[in-house]
């Protein structure tokens, strides 16, 4: 595996490759990697025949009081496991080259940013989707894969690619669960072994609700009810938004009369989780 450093030189590798025929595959993310990211390789392998993985923390996408300083960071153990699951090219760039200094350029994807988590975090998913769009011109993939586990970032960056006419496939794969069926996060690792456990209630949640659809209950008032009860069984967890939306437009659904998506946030002790599923 080889690291680049350099945006220059992950252009001209990238460049080199189209010239000889290879597709390209890119996964962009924060790092701290969990098997969840290496399922996004895994299916990058299957759709490309090089794999360039992207580590960079990004600071653009973090308020003033988010946790960017101590966001959990492991260069060599992260390069050890992409390695290990067969990525070609592990891009690392440095913030001050992805943000040359009095930069004035960005992106935003105006409507889906607008509510769920962009009603609570401004400005995170315009550094998001600048942050993106810099990697699709830098590592110029045909295909970038994402998780569902972001599911309004995946619907912004397919937004984005469209509105934008970038030529890259945007993929999104479902969520990888612990055992017990809590979201892999590298922000679990903040959580201790009993904030784990109440965690857990998250997933309950998003399965209550689904239940509840799968019996026939097309309210979407009734259906948020069953998964905010399962949540307040959680002594620490304070429920930030919880939503049922059109999967597509995520705009808020009144009943399930086509494919919707329940999307939450929860505060546990004031560490900040994200989750949803289909309905
Ligand atoms: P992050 O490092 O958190 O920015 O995530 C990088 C990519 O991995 C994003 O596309 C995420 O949606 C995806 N991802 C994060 N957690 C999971 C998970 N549990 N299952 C599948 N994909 C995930």
């Amino acid at each position: 595996m080889r690291q680049i450093e350099s945006i220059r030189e992950m252009q001209e590798w990238s460049a080199g490759q189209r010239l000889a025929g290879k597709r390209l595959a890119l996964v962009p993310t924060m790092g701290y990697l969990h098997e969840g990211h290496l399922s996004l390789v895994d299916e990058a392998r299957r759709r490309a025949d090089l794999v360039a993985m992207s580590i960079f923390v990004n600071p653009t996408q973090f308020g003033p009081n988010e946790d960017f300083e101590k966001y959990p960071r492991d260069l060599p153990r992260d390069r050890a496991l992409a390695e290990s699951r067969g990525v070609d090219v592990l891009f690392v760039p440095a913030a001050a080259e992805m943000y040359p200094p009095g930069d004035q350029t960005a992106v935003t994807v105006a409507q889906l940013s607008r509510g769920l988590c962009g009603a609570f975090r401004p400005g995170h998913f315009r550094g998001v989707a600048t942050v993106v769009a810099k990697l699709f011109l830098i590592a110029q993939p045909h295909v970038a894969v994402f998780g569902e586990k972001d599911y309004q970032q995946l619907k912004i960056l397919q937004r984005m690619v469209r509105d934008l006419h970038m030529p890259v496939e945007v993929v999104g794969l479902p969520t990888l669960r612990e055992k017990e069926g809590l979201a892999m996060s590298s922000r679990n690792a903040y959580l201790s072994e009993a904030e784990r456990m109440e965690a857990l209630n998250i997933s309950r949640a998003i399965a209550a609700a689904r239940d509840a659809a799968q019996s026939g209950e097309r309210r979407t008032a009734a259906l948020r009810e069953r998964a905010l009860a399962v949540l307040a069984e959680g002594k620490n967890t304070v429920v930030q938004y919880l939503e049922i939306v059109d999967a597509g437009t995520l705009e808020p659904a009144e009943v399930l009369d086509r494919p919707a998506r329940l999307i939450l946030a929860v505060y546990l002790n004031g560490k900040r989780l994200i989750d949803n599923g289909p309905l």
